[in-house]
């Protein structure tokens, strides 16, 4: 079959990387680089990112790392151990230890929850913020997961989402950092899509889909190729405008909104590879240092540290000045004056940090020549790139069928 893949995001490639073993595969994207929101941007001796925080949900294991292989890509990914340190009272805990931080009561009240949430004996029809509102510790807590994992308010969470979610990380586990982050990861998909002889087009800006009953067409005025399948992805929004297909029907995407800092600092804020979870910010949920993966993430003999925040009120300006509040008090406390902030990104519109919130997801299938794969259209409970691999997992189901 001859596949046309309209976006060159980790969704793309990814579906392009799988495909291209038994299809001719051509991959248009309209900037000069690939990766989308999931590649590095060096800067001063550090690599940034596009987008995400060099973090994969479930590490080597999850859905992303599955798939991977599957592809046939070489990709080391260093699960984080522990997943999670939580900062309450100035110090750092561990997810065990915060049970003995409150009174007798909320923590048995705790413990039930942690108990209902594995075993999924939870109403599926409230948020997680309602799940947990009894104790405010185990709200301020959920809010900054969701927050960092979800950029969302646990209020807007579902809980449907927080039990599949629980389910996969019972399952395969916590986060890991990719050896050479977000782009040792693009790098090999490019390098195997390319062994396959997949073609990846770039500065090709796609203004045009169209679907008839045997074949699918991108920018047809200018492009004579005929595909047997087009894969876009592009959010399910700007896939609309630009073909003549619907896609939004009853059920709309509501995008996740966020802002990162990236910082360089000589001292350790992190000693771990996992996150650092901040329930008592004002507006930052937690922050990582990829570099204690990777240490050419950062500057010679500097750390990395990625600061992420769900962004909650509309003035950006505000936000990120509470935002570089927050961050001005954690290195405070810790008595480092020397970092630097290197970049300060916010994502909202047609670059948020999903296209679609957990829960407001589309269907990947248009009809059976056309596709969706990406963060508008995850598979239920997939955190960020694992939901974008589950999402060119259930395509290529169909694809197959
Ligand atoms: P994209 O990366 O957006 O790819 C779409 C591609 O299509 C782009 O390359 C774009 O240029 C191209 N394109 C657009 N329009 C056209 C057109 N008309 N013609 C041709 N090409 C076009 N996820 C994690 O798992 N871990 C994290 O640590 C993490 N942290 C995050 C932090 C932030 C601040 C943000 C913003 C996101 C984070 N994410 C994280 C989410 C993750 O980055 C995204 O879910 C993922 O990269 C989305 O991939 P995608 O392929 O769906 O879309």
């Amino acid at each position: 079959m001859k596949i046309g893949i309209v976006g060159a995001g980790l969704g793309g490639l990814l579906a392009g990387a799988l495909l291209s073993k038994e299809n001719e595969v051509v991959i248009y994207e309209k900037l000069p680089i690939v990766g989308g929101r999931f590649t590095n941007i060096g800067y001063k001796g550090y690599q940034l990112t596009t987008g995400a925080l060099h973090m994969i949900p479930h590490g080597a294991n999850g859905y992303l790392a599955q798939l991977l292989k599957k592809a046939g890509c070489n990709i080391y990914i260093e699960n984080s151990n522990p997943d999670g340190l939580f900062r309450i009272n100035k110090k750092n805990h561990t997810y065990k230890n915060i049970f003995n931080l409150v009174g007798l009561k909320d923590k048995i009240k705790g413990l039930k929850m942690a108990a209902n949430l594995k075993i999924g004996n939870v109403d599926k029809n409230i948020s997680f913020g309602e799940f947990l509102e009894d104790i405010p510790l185990a709200l301020d807590i959920g809010n900054s997961f969701t927050g960092w994992a979800l950029s969302l308010n646990a209020y807007d969470t579902p809980m449907e989402e927080i039990l599949k979610i629980a389910q996969n990380y019972y399952k395969f586990g916590g986060p890991g950092i990719p050896i050479g982050g977000c782009k040792g990861v693009i790098d090999e998909l490019v390098r195997v899509i390319k062994n396959n002889n997949g073609k990846i087009i770039t500065n090709y800006n796609v203004k045009r889909i169209e679907i008839d009953d045997n074949k699918g067409y991108i920018n047809p005025e200018e492009n004579e190729e005929e595909f047997d399948i087009i894969i876009s992805n592009l959010s399910p929004k700007l896939t609309e405008n630009l073909s003549n297909m619907k896609i939004i029907k009853e059920k709309v995407p509501i995008p996740s909104k966020g802002i990162k800092v990236s910082i360089g600092c000589r001292e350790k804020l992190i000693e771990h590879n996992g996150v650092l979870f901040t329930p008592e910010s004002e507006r930052i949920n937690g922050l990582n240092c990829p570099s204690n993966v990777d240490k050419n993430l950062a500057k010679e003999g500097y750390n990395l540290i990625m600061v992420h925040a769900t962004q909650i009120k509309d003035n950006v300006k505000n936000e990120i000045d509470r935002v570089l509040s927050d961050i001005d008090n954690l290195f405070g406390e810790n008595n480092i004056k020397d970092y630097e902030i290197l970049h300060i990104q916010s994502y909202r519109d047609e670059i948020p940090v999903n296209h679609a919130s957990n829960g407001t997801d589309l269907n990947p299938v248009v009809n059976n020549r056309f596709y969706l794969v990406g963060d508008g259209v995850k598979g239920k409970g997939g955190i960020e790139v694992e939901g974008v691999a589950l999402s060119v997992l259930n395509a290529i189901e169909y694809i197959n069928k």
